[in-house]
């Protein structure tokens, strides 16, 4: 991207401003154009309203046009066209918020402001194993703190840009590259099996329909589960590997096999049962998804700290209704499981 490695405070705000509400897609053509009309503020203040507005034409939120505007023929005024140079200076330009002034002030001044943007906090909240919703005034205010802390001080602007590209190619949202990820040692979701529970939406936790794909992986007829905790539905109860999308999934064997292997890193799996889709309407959200019966041949790390249990005491944890309506079609489940394999055996498992 065009705006990498940028320390003109200008152009890293142009970039910002642009991709605020943008995808990088689109907004990488409009950078470009604004950059080679307007290579300086100066520039951009002297510049005709009409002239600017045709220029984003096609971006929406035109708002922010005229922030941009503004703050340009501002700092011409004011400042003879001399950025500000202070994190509390720029975070009192117009349109300007925390995110993008952190961004401005480490990256042109290397000023040791964190930045948190949608990777940062999907980073920190697996590594930390952090489960308070990021869109909450408390959840903005811990993962402040956790930035804050974990900030590479000496050299901010790198750390920042650094755990930006971390998150956008790593720790990705959907399918995040666990099985090759450096943090995994310490990431606690990867060590706890909350790789796809993390980060928390309130937005999420509280939207009409979702959609929960339930992994009942196997390993020499042992099953693994564990407790629901946190604010969401069926807190205390029993559940399997979850993998929460937020849209409705078409899986073949192809991705199947991707996400086993990007996900847990398996490659040697038996897939034994897909259920059909089911559903449950709760009071104000819909769950709809399916099961995938897995037998394995060894235990990921991911499912270390999960409860192993035989089909018998199965039979006998709490599950939400979602998961028992699967489980009543699945009579295999009951057959008594043989011994508990070695790498099983080394969580223990609860006495029911
Ligand atoms: S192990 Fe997975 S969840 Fe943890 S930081 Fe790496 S990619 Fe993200």
């Amino acid at each position: 991207m065009p705006w990498k490695g940028e320390k003109d405070p200008y152009r890293i705000w142009l970039s910002e401003v642009i991709l605020q509400q943008t995808r990088v897609e689109q907004g990488l053509g409009y950078y470009r154009r604004f950059v080679e009309r307007y290579p300086t503020i100066l520039k951009l203040a002297k510049a005709k309203d009409d002239e600017v507005y045709k220029l984003w034409e096609g971006l929406g939120y035109y708002s922010r046009c005229k922030n941009l505007l503004a703050t340009a023929r501002e700092i011409a005024a004011d400042r003879k066209g001399k950025f500000p140079d202070t994190y509390d200076s720029i975070l009192q330009l117009k349109g300007v918020g925390p995110y993008i002034a952190s961004a401005i002030s480490s990256f042109a001044y290397n000023l040791p402001y964190a930045v948190l943007d949608g990777n940062v906090f999907r980073v920190l909240a697996r590594v930390y194993g952090v489960d308070t919703p990021i869109d909450t005034t408390g959840g903005k205010n811990e993962f402040t703190a956790i930035a804050s802390s974990n900030l590479d001080r000496q050299n901010p602007g790198e750390y920042n840009q650094a755990i930006m590209d971390f998150g956008a190619t790593v720790c990705k949202p959907m399918v995040p590259a666990c099985s090759s990820c450096p943090m995994r040692k310490i990431c606690k979701a990867f060590n706890n099996g909350l790789v796809n529970q993390l980060p928390v939406k309130e937005k999420v936790l509280r939207k009409k329909y979702r959609w929960f794909y339930y992994f009942l992986f196997e390993l020499e007829g042992t099953y693994f589960v564990r407790r629901r905790t946190g604010n969401d539905i069926w807190q205390n109860l029993n559940e399997f590997y979850l993998f929460e999308s937020p849209e409705e999934l078409e899986w073949d064997a192809q991705k199947l096999n991707a996400w086993m292997r990007d996900q847990l890193g398996v490659t040697r799996f038996r897939l034994k049962h897909i259920s059909p889709l089911q559903s449950q309407q709760l009071t104000h959200q819909k769950i709809q998804g399916q099961f995938f019966q897995v037998e394995l041949r060894r235990l990921p790390q991911q499912l270390e700290h999960y409860d192993p249990v035989t089909g018998k005491q199965i039979a006998r944890l709490a599950f939400p209704r979602f998961i028992n309506q699967f489980l009543e079609g699945m009579p295999a489940l009951e057959k008594p499981a043989p011994a508990a394999h070695e790498s099983v055996r080394k969580s223990k498992p609860r006495s029911h």
